[in-house]
């Protein structure tokens, strides 16, 4: 049995799955705004979701939004600053009398894709977060890469390959950089796009349903913005060359995304036709839960 915790800024999501990763219980609660709070939040959570299942010593791994040093066992989080530098998962272990397994929210959503969501049976998978930012994560063998620096898979701020004069310049991104990948793919960058093709200022939902609607000139920025993902995931099939991509986050919805980037990557790949399967997340909101549940490995305990 294993419990995975999404803890977040405002709430606290739980699952505890069996071996399969069928849900055997689920609990919700509010985060606390405090540190002693919540250390005992999730012990809480822990308790009452074995109660609920009528298990006990189920592996516990938890998910959050911010920078997990796992040699030092800190976290930095903005939305959860009473967790600065301290020592959070000693902490925690102690609380529930059993060790605690934390990672990055970004690379849990990998994990959950890649164990049992559409990832499922690929052994290397690069997973994208297209929102009102752009993160991703690496799993390996059902096992995530973090990276010497807890960066592996950050690549929504590098720079967005062979650019084109119709991308614009290069915009300012929220790291301090120009012409990061995520200026141009985030929802917000795709509004930019479409306002500076057409001159209407549409948000990225509006330019989506525009689209389905028949719109041409939505469906235009559409085909810019895949065009822009190509070229992005091109780079990262010359670096890491994964089985599978996999698409999570508001954007991952965008009509037309899953036929349009696979034919256009192979014109910038060094292979002209990637058998790199490009597929949208399947566990949506519960992928940092069940991610978080499969921190730890088959048979860990
Ligand atoms: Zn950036």
């Amino acid at each position: 049995m294993r419990i995975g915790i999404d803890l977040g800024g405002t709430k606290i999501a739980a699952t505890l799955l069996d071996q399969g990763g069928g849900e055997r219980a689920r609990h919700r609660a509010d985060t606390p705004r405090d540190y002693d709070g919540t250390l005992r939040a999730l012990a809480d959570t822990v308790a009452t979701l074995e109660r609920q299942a009528g298990v006990a010593g189920a592996t516990v791994g938890v998910s959050l939004p911010g920078i997990v040093d796992a040699a030092a066992g800190t976290v930095r989080a903005v939305n959860l600053p009473w967790l600065d530098g301290r020592a959070f998962a000693d902490d925690l272990a102690s609380k529930l009398g059993r060790p605690v397994r934390i990672a990055n929210d970004a690379n849990c959503f990998v994990l959950s894709e890649a164990v049992d969501g559409a990832a499922a049976g690929a052994g290397v998978v690069f997973g994208i977060i297209l929102g009102t930012g752009v993160g991703g994560g690496i799993v390996v063998d059902r096992r995530i890469l973090p990276g010497a620096n807890a960066l592996a898979g950050e690549w929504g701020h590098t720079p967005l390959p062979w650019h084109r004069d119709e991308d614009g310049p290069p915009e300012r991104c929220g790291c301090g950089r120009d012409g990061c990948i995520e200026t141009l793919l985030c929802g917000a960058g795709l509004a930019r796009l479409h306002a500076r093709r057409t001159g209407e200022p549409l948000t990225s939902p509006e330019i989506a349903a525009r689209a389905l609607e028949g719109d041409v000139r939505a469906a235009a920025t559409l085909a810019h913005h895949a065009d822009a993902l190509a070229r992005a995931l091109a780079a990262v099939i010359n670096l890491l060359d994964p089985d599978a991509i996999v698409v999570g986050g508001g954007l991952s919805n965008l009509p037309g995304l899953y036929e349009a980037v696979p034919a256009l990557w192979g014109n910038w790949a060094l292979s002209p036709a990637p058998r790199t399967r490009f597929v949208r997340a399947r566990h949506g909101a519960e992928s940092g839960m069940r991610g978080a549940a499969w921190l730890w490995p088959p048979g860990a305990r």
